[in-house]
């Protein structure tokens, strides 16, 4: 068995995957890479410099020229892109905002723009295991939408977390809005059913591939879900010999 442990989760939005695999992240000693703040960098820096969101060749070309740097530890995750100075902007609440929220979509269905994160995010995923900074396991948690068949498909756990559309929408109107009131619900609709909808587009986060164990977190609280998700690292990970 190898040494290091990667750990990938995929999931719709409103299913809990970032908090869940961070919190689970937290608790294995590793890191935690969220990719979809990748994906909202990226977004936040050609609205920055004005790029025409519907011009693919220009929305890639700008891609490739944008640099990011991943905070992967669990307790405060951050992302930045990085000047050509090598100052650090920080992104981590900017990439949160309703314009980018609104606009990632279109950026992440680029097919040149997903091969170019796709082996950034591979690359992270190497850096944790082979050197994890200090104090931390090697390995790392991470979540998005393709993890699990496309960025790590050799990953040893690899979880696709699921909830029931009305869960979702109230657990995303709670924490947006800090309600989860009939009116909260419907104003969130529209970003968590579109998006998904376009989003299934390019990625296939709404069924399990083969081998991946789904998880239905509609009935469980958040300790919950993040206790299942370590059950099933803990069974993974468990040579079958050890098994009670
Ligand atoms: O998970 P989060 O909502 O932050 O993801 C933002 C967007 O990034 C998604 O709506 C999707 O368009 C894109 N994404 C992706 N592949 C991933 C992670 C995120 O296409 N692995």
């Amino acid at each position: 068995m190898s040494s290091s442990l990667v750990v990938a989760v995929d999931g719709p939005s409103g299913s809990g995957k970032s908090s869940v695999s961070r919190a689970a992240a937290r608790a294995l000693g590793v890191a935690f890479l969220d990719t979809g703040a990748m994906y909202r960098a990226v977004t936040w820096a050609a609205m920055r410099d004005g790029i025409d969101l519907g011009d693919a060749v220009a929305v890639a070309t700008h891609v490739r020229s944008v640099a990011l740097s991943m905070g992967t530890d669990p307790a405060a995750p951050t992302v930045a892109v990085v000047g050509a100075d090598g100052a650090e902007t920080d992104l981590t609440e900017a990439v949160r905002s309703a314009e980018v929220t609104g606009n990632v979509s279109a950026v992440a269905s680029v097919p040149d723009v997903r091969h170019d994160l796709v082996l950034r995010q591979r690359a992270l995923i190497e850096s944790a295991c082979v050197a994890p900074l200090a104090g931390r396991n090697a390995g790392v948690v991470a979540e998005g939408r393709d993890i699990t068949t496309v960025v790590a498909p050799d990953a040893d756990v690899r979880i696709l977390l699921t909830a029931d559309e009305s869960v979702r929408l109230a657990r995303r109107a709670q924490q947006d809005l800090g309600a989860a009131d009939e009116a909260a619900v419907a104003a969130t609709r529209h970003a968590v059913v579109e998006r998904d909808r376009v989003d299934s587009r390019t990625t296939a986060f709404t069924s399990a591939a083969d081998g991946v164990v789904t998880l239905d977190s509609t009935h469980l609280d958040f300790e919950g879900t993040v206790a299942a998700v370590l059950e099933v690292v803990a069974r993974a990970t468990t040579p079958s010999g050890e098994r009670p």
